[in-house]
């Protein structure tokens, strides 16, 4: 089942060491507006601490490509350059909208741009970070080598460069008013509706 054209759809990217995952968790208790995370689904092997069906759909490359072509894929695409992908299900933008929820998915700049393209009043937001912080944090959260490690901040460059195809653009220098400055973007977004 295709989600109707005008489900809400919030969407947020930004750089990895943006602090988006940190973000994202916050909003999902605080949010004025109901907010319900879409799973993405991936070909990347999971981490230690991820869980199938929690943190991603972790699908071989056989079973994607077969949604894939079955146009189950709402979005899709190869981040990072690392040879896996990543995509967000229809049913999950679906499932968002049953709980009575806004779909809040966080995805690449490239995603991000194909959901604005066919959603669009999707309420999108670029968190930043002062670039000093990035490479910081991707080495504190010490889950990648140095070769990943600087093609994530090469693409963090080139995402940079795309900022301004985003309705909204916030920085995270301090966790707290990012998030405040996310409800307020969503609450003013609810009343304008
Ligand atoms: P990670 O492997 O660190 O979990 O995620 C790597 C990147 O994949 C992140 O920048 C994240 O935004 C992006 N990503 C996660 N899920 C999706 C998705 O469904 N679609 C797209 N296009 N990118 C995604």
């Amino acid at each position: 089942m295709t989600p109707a054209p005008d489900v809400p759809v919030v969407v947020l990217s930004g750089p990895s060491g943006s602090g988006k995952t940190t973000v994202v968790s916050r909003l999902l208790k605080e949010s004025p507006v109901k907010l319900v995370k879409s799973i993405s689904a991936t070909t990347r092997p999971p981490r230690p601490i991820e869980t199938d069906g929690e943190d991603y759909y972790f699908l071989s490359t056989e079973e994607f490509e077969a949604r894939r072509q079955a146009g189950e894929f709402l979005e899709c695409a190869e981040v990072h350059k690392s040879g896996y992908w990543y995509g967000t299900l229809l049913s999950e933008v679906q499932r968002a909208s049953d709980e009575g929820g806004w779909a809040l998915l966080e995805i690449d700049v490239e995603g991000a741009l194909n959901v604005m393209k066919r959603y669009p009043r999707t309420v999108s937001i670029f968190l930043s970070t002062p670039p000093e912080e990035y490479e910081r944090r991707l080495r504190a959260r010490g889950t990648e080598d140095e070769a990943v490690i600087r093609r994530r901040l090469q693409t963090a460059e080139r995402e940079l460069t795309f900022v301004d195809r985003y309705r909204y653009q916030v920085v995270n220098e301090r966790l707290d008013d990012a998030v405040r400055e996310i409800c307020n973007i969503l609450e003013s977004v609810e009343r304008s509706d």
